[in-house]
């Protein structure tokens, strides 16, 4: 076993007996979470260990360094989330590899994204991002709808073809009211989960929690956690 992928076993290993840990704590079977791997600023080489590893879920924030990871990666089997802010110039190059796109937040994006897959002929999985510090009607910081437009964003996606609704996303916010209350924060998007899911029984993903929250995350009922450093280590850079 080379040092890195020893490396990346034992984080892996830490970071399960996490996720089951707080499965157990919170009384859900550890099947209920899945573990997706945010494998942003590091090499297509992590990614192909990882996969090696047994993980089968990737994410990536930026298009120009996921759109050549993934080519290289395209043999193994791997679904690609895409969790960043995105461009509509950017859409066709994301729908040619991510299974997911996670961070839909506006009806442009939705009315691009749903032309490109259909041009490719695929199937995207959408997450409404949800932003728990935007003001009303707006969206947060770092990408999102406000908790307002919520229901008509899943609606829209719902109704576009080559697009399927499968649930809500969202980062804890650093500021506002759930600044520091990561576990509200979550119950929040579980409770717009419930209100979504009334029109749309089939979209019961739930992508709450990164390193630092993932407990908080699961005991909210997440179904999925995205979790980068304390897999692959501390990012250099602000990403
Ligand atoms: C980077 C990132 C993560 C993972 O964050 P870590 O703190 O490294 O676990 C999760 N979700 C999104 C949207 C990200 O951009």
């Amino acid at each position: 076993m080379t040092e890195r992928k020893a490396q990346l076993a034992a984080n892996l290993a830490k970071v399960e007996e996490r996720i089951a840990a707080a499965c157990k704590a919170a009384g859900r079977e550890r099947e209920e979470v899945t573990l997706i791997v945010v494998t942003k600023t590091y090499p297509a080489s992590d990614v192909r260990i990882l996969s090696g590893l047994g993980v089968r879920h990737v994410a990536e924030n930026r298009d120009q360094d996921a759109a050549p990871k993934a080519a290289e990666c395209s043999d193994l089997p791997l679904s690609w989330h895409f969790v960043g802010q995105l461009q509509t110039n950017k859409v066709r190059s994301v729908v040619d590899y991510a299974d997911f796109v996670q961070s839909v937040d506006r009806s442009r994006l939705v009315a691009a994204l749903s032309k490109e897959a259909v041009r490719a002929g695929r199937e995207v999985g959408c997450l409404v991002q949800v932003a728990l510090d935007a003001q009303e009607g707006g969206r947060g910081d770092r990408g999102g709808v406000g908790v307002g437009g919520v229901e008509e964003l899943a609606d829209l996606v719902a109704e576009s073809p080559g697009l399927r609704l499968d649930g809500l996303m969202t980062v804890a916010p650093l500021a506002g009211e759930y600044a520091g209350r990561q576990q509200d924060a979550f119950e929040r998007l579980m409770d717009l989960s419930t209100v979504v899911r009334r029109a749309h029984p089939a979209a019961n993903m739930v992508s709450a929690g990164m390193s630092s929250d993932l407990e908080q995350a699961v005991a909210a009922g997440a179904t999925h956690v995205r979790v980068g450093t304390a897999v692959l280590g501390v990012r250099t850079g602000l990403r």
